[in-house]
């Protein structure tokens, strides 16, 4: 087997290490990188600092073979990486002259004269060699640099998003995909219970898959992961031994949502949906007409928020309200959700988180009651996918 091939990204930034901005370029590059052979071993992020970004350039450059770093770029005096790059390579800078003219048509063409301080951007280390870049003014600086071929694009997301597509992924591209990764999901089920329930696969696969379990929300999803020759085939085989364990509680895979996939199940059987939501405030609306071409199966929804709204659009015995309160059984039993998002309406009997969800078919109704965890925004989002795999579950 060919050994493995590893990158690393080095973002470059005071703002990326105050709070101020997420770096989203990292996660960018790992995709694309793993997409074209390599494995992505690290991350490193800097400040604005010479010296600080020139030890880790010459670190990283040590530990792998293709190193992109993003970010300080600029004509300003915080924009610092190209001279840390230079003394990486332990050479001088030198005034690129097609650098010069690149950014002066740049200037140009939106009719404004250049300032002289962006003649800094074309100061390039003595070695290495510039790619252009139509899409901003910073240029792209190319050189090699101990173990590793070392790329510098800007910080900017959507320059760096178009440079690595257009500029660097022809020159890095090795050919084959390395690392394989899927992930099967699952909704309500708790992430100790899920790992207890499939223990014998991890041990039977663990010397060719990696397993790993992500939990957001109610969904946790099952990664699993191999590297090198017959990674593929390992995936498959141990995906199918999961599925025999697992069954219909994986509702998809990898990119499946389960709006999409419940959305599909009722294509399936043409039937139909309408709702009647109180405490999801219209999201399972929201996110089943995400799914485009949902008018086929979603009829529509009514979003019932005031007792007298329940009572007055929905036809919800104003007795029924007064007996047993708008978070109930009996009226979900009347509506499809209802339930206490919080922060406040908790109480002792019903706290926050409590939700009850009905479904009416052919074939009756329905009703849970879920204790749901999250704050305001997350016990909504909860309910949402809780409901969704209600009704997937009844679908099946
Ligand atoms: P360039 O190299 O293109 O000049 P720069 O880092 O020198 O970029 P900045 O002004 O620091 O220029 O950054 C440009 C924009 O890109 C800023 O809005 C910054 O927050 C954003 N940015 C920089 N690095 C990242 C990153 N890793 N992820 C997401 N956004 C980033
Ligand atoms: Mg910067």
């Amino acid at each position: 087997m060919e050994k493995v091939k590893t990158a690393e990204v080095i973002v470059i930034g005071d703002e990326l290490l105050s709070g101020e901005t997420t770096d989203t370029n990292s996660t960018y590059l790992d995709a694309g990188l793993e997409a074209l052979g390599w494995m992505v071993r690290r991350h490193t992020t800097v400040l604005d600092d010479v010296d600080a970004i020139a030890s880790a350039i010459k670190a990283s450059s040590k530990r792998c073979q293709l190193l992109l770093c993003s970010g300080g770029l600029g004509p300003t005096i915080d924009d610092l990486t190209l001279a840390a790059f230079a003394s990486a390579l332990n050479c001088g800078l030198r005034k690129d002259e097609s650098v010069v003219a690149s950014i002066q048509a740049k200037f140009e063409k939106l009719g404004r004269p250049m300032p002289p301080n962006n003649e800094r951007q074309a100061m390039v280390p003595e070695i290495g060699e510039v790619i252009d870049n139509p899409v901003g003014t910073a240029p792209v600086f190319f050189a090699h640099l101990n173990d590793a071929d070392v790329y510098v694009l800007p910080g900017v997301p959507r320059e760096l998003k178009w440079l690595f597509k257009e500029k660097i992924s022809d020159r890095i591209n090795l050919g084959y995909r390395n690392v394989f990764r899927r992930s099967l999901k699952t909704v309500g089920r708790g992430e100790s219970s899920l790992e207890y329930s499939i223990r014998n696969i991890i041990a039977k696969h663990k010397d060719k898959v990696q397993f790993g379990f992500r939990a957001i929300g109610v969904e946790n999803h099952i990664k699993i992961m191999a590297m090198g020759s017959g990674a593929e085939d390992a995936i498959q085989v141990a995906a199918d031994d999961l599925r025999g364990i697992l069954g219909d509680s994986i509702y998809g895979v990898d990119q499946e949502i389960l709006p999409e996939v419940v959305g599909e199940l009722l294509i399936g059987r043409g039937d139909t949906l309408a709702l009647a939501e109180s405490c999801s405030g219209g999201l399972i609306a929201k996110q089943l007409t995400d799914v485009a071409g949902a008018s086929a199966y979603f009829l529509g929804g009514c979003v019932s928020y005031a007792n007298s709204a329940k009572s007055e659009l929905l036809g919800v015995c104003e007795s029924l309200l007064k007996r047993d309160g708008a978070v109930s059984a009996a009226v979900a039993e009347a509506l499809a959700t209802t339930g206490v998002a919080g922060p406040s309406g908790g109480s002792a009997e019903k706290p926050v988180g409590t939700v009850f969800i009905a479904l009416a078919g052919p074939d009756g109704t329905t009703v849970e009651r879920k204790q749901l965890i999250g704050n305001r925004s997350g016990v909504r989002e909860n309910t949402a996918l809780v409901c969704l795999e209600l009704l997937r579950q009844k679908l099946l």
